[in-house]
């Protein structure tokens, strides 16, 4: 052995040996699994420790001591329980191979240093050991070694120990801190490498750009996004180079405005900004530029993170332009649109469709509740509504929403709209208003002036009687009628006496003027609403007279002959002196087997009989009756 210095200057050598060999070899072992880590730990520390025993350093004459300490608690407390024990039982089993006065202290020593590590290891929970957690180590395995020392024979420990209890105990504290120390730092260098990796990762796969320049505007750092995005070959290519070197002069100088900004405030900004490219394309970035500092805080450059929304802005001008155009659709469409959302919320409607509610304009904005739109229309006198009824108004209109259908509304100002709905595929309804007044107004005229035509085809030009057709129908009509409800039916047929001879003496126009005259006096004797009086061929006339019998026909017939007799018109070819009509009545008395064509013959034959009979009179038919049944003529005074 050398001198006490050049023994302990190579056990701390030994110890700074194995930790850097460690220190060089455990990046191989990371691939590997924990337990191979921990156990190739514990056999380097283990090794080391026995290295260490064979080169002890002799603190005082005959008394030799060693810093497998060291090793054995740093295998435990950085390599975890498994490293401490292979660590331990190398040691232990060489100490114990050794033999010697104090093989059973170092056993014991070696097992209170191995539990000191192992337990130092477990009391940091899987947190990364810091200085002060090394320090501590320290003490405890210097303390650990003296109670190896403890159970040496008495007469050792009184003579020698007391010289080499100190000097050991300091140096075993100060090779654990050397050694800690060392693998802390490469811990923590390892962390700062892997911590990078992650982030050069993250920075280069990013799809945003991410770049840092200086103050002059140079690339210090870029992404390859950034690369991408300025059309340069490679990340490489941009360091040292500005935007003026990539994009044309009008746009870097923008871009550059825009850093000077920020490194004047001195604050970041988010910005968007529209890039023009060399080769004609452009695209819009939004930007974020922070100042990049140093540790004293100076400004020393800039951060810049862009991302590429060319996509969005143009979606945005889309929309922008398609919303334009519908509101200018919704401007110069001729009717309102209204649209609900699924609550009843007006979303959107034109100006046309307030328009054609001036009383309620007001509240037709958007958000407000149809149920309310409605209360209030109704409240003003807009809408017609049932009295007292309003709320189930209100009802039935919600419920229209839901379905499509097309109606047409009347308001109490007259006016008509017509109204067409559709539910929209969000739940909510599109409603289109036009307002159809005047279309209206046409229609009811068209309707008018239909009836009137309605009634030139049936009505006789000269009486407006029925047409012999228009008769014909209403006739079969109420003869079906009759039979169906066993309700007897009246047939009249009326003809004016000696009219050859009235026209022949006043004249065809004063003998068309005897049958307005005549035929005035049938409407005005049959009143009720289903006799149907018609003129029946030149001067005949006939009159259907639905649920009247025989003996009531015969009533009307004679207050009908009356009637034309009472007018007094006179009538010089005629006997009578006035003119005069004679009647025949034919009726079917709802129960007997005859068609139309009997009952005309009845009526017919009664008329013939009339005639016969000496003309101003009434003939009924009569069955089985050679005379038919007639009434005297009644002559003025
Ligand atoms: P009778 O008492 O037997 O009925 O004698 P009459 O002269 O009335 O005979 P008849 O019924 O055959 O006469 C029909 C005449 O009625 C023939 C025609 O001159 C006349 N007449 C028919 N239609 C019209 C008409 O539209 N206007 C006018 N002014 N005369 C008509
Ligand atoms: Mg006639
Ligand atoms: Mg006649």
């Amino acid at each position: 052995m050398g001198s006490p210095w050049s023994e302990l200057l190579a056990n701390l050598a030994v110890v700074a040996m194995f930790v850097s060999v460690w220190i060089h070899t455990h990046v191989w072992l990371d691939r590997r699994p924990a337990a191979v880590k921990a156990t190739a730990f514990g056999l380097l520390m283990g090794a080391g420790a026995i290295i260490l025993m064979l080169t002890p350093m002799q603190l005082q004459p005959g008394v030799l001591v060693d810093l497998r300490a060291t090793m054995i608690a740093v295998a435990g407390f950085f390599g975890g329980p498994v490293a401490g024990i292979v660590a331990g039982v190398m040691a232990g089993a060489y100490r114990t191979f050794e033999g010697g006065v104090g093989a059973f202290a170092g056993a014991v020593g070696i097992a209170v240093t191995m539990l000191v590590g192992i337990v130092g290891n477990l009391a940091l929970r899987g947190r990364s050991p810091g200085m002060g957690d090394i320090m501590i180590l320290g003490v405890a395995a210097a303390g650990g070694s003296l109670l190896g020392f403890s159970v040496l024979p008495r007469s050792v420990i009184e003579t020698v120990l007391p010289k080499v209890v100190f000097p050991s105990s300091l140096l075993i504290f100060v090779s654990v801190a050397m050694s800690g120390l060392a693998i802390y730092q490469e811990r923590r260098r390892i962390e700062a490498l892997r911590s990078r990796r992650i982030f050069k990762a993250v920075v280069e796969t990013l799809p945003d750009c991410l770049n840092v320049k200086d103050l002059d505007g140079r690339f210090i750092a870029a992404n390859p996004a950034t690369a991408e995005l300025m059309q340069a070959a490679d990340t490489k290519a941009l360091i040292g180079k500005t935007d003026f070197d990539f994009y044309p002069p009008e746009t870097a100088r923008e871009f550059r405005e825009d850093e000077l900004a920020v490194l004047a405030s001195g604050v970041s900004s988010t910005i968007e900004q529209r890039l023009l490219h060399e080769d004609g394309t452009d695209a819009w970035l939004a930007t974020l530029k922070a100042p990049f500092r140093d540790k004293a805080g100076a400004v020393i450059g800039l951060i810049t993170h862009n991302r590429d929304i060319t996509l969005r802005k143009r979606l945005e001008t889309e929309l922008a332009e398609s919303q334009a155009r519908l509101g200018d659709a919704l401007t110069h469409m001729a009717d309102g649109l209204v649209m609900f959302d699924p609550d009843g919320r007006l979303v959107l409607c034109n100006a046309q469709y307030r328009a054609l509610f001036p009383k309620t304009a007001d509240i037709r904005v958007p958000g407000a509740d149809y149920r309310d739109i409605l209360r209030a229309s109704a409240a003003r006198g807009e809408s017609v509504t049932p009295p007292d009824a309003v709320e189930e108004w209100i009802a039935d209109i919600m419920a229209m929403q839901t379905v499509a259908n097309h109606r047409q509304v009347r308001f109490a100002d007259g006016r008509w709209l017509d109204v067409r709905t559709r539910p929209t595929g969000d739940g909510g309804s599109l409603s289109v208003f036009s307002d159809i007044t005047e279309a209206k107004q046409v229609e009811a005229e068209l309707l008018a002036a239909n009836e009137k035509l309605n009634l030139l085809a049936h009505r006789d030009g000269l009486t407006e009687l029925l047409t012999r057709r228009a008769f014909d129908e209403a006739l079969a009509r109420e003869f079906g009628r009759g039979r169906r409800t066993m309700a007897p039916v009246s047939l009249l047929i009326i003809d004016v006496d000696w009219f050859k001879r009235f026209n022949d003496h006043y004249g065809h126009p004063a003998g068309d003027e005897c049958l307005r005259a005549v035929s005035r006096c049938i409407e005005a004797t049959a009143r009720r609403p289903a006799d149907a009086a018609a003129r029946y061929g030149g001067e005949e006339f006939a009159l259907v007279l639905p649920e009247t019998d025989a003996r009531g026909a015969f009533v009307i017939a004679e207050t009908l002959r009356a009637r034309v007799r009472d007018l007094g018109l006179a009538h010089a070819g005629s006997e009578k002196g006035v003119v005069t009509v004679s009647i025949g009545v034919g009726t079917f008395d709802g129960s007997a087997d005859i068609e139309i064509a009997d009952l005309l013959r009845r009526a017919d034959e009664a008329l013939y009989g009339a005639k016969a009979a000496g003309r101003d009179r009434v003939h009924g038919w009569r069955p089985h009756l050679s005379e038919p049944r007639s009434t005297a003529p009644q002559r003025k005074a």
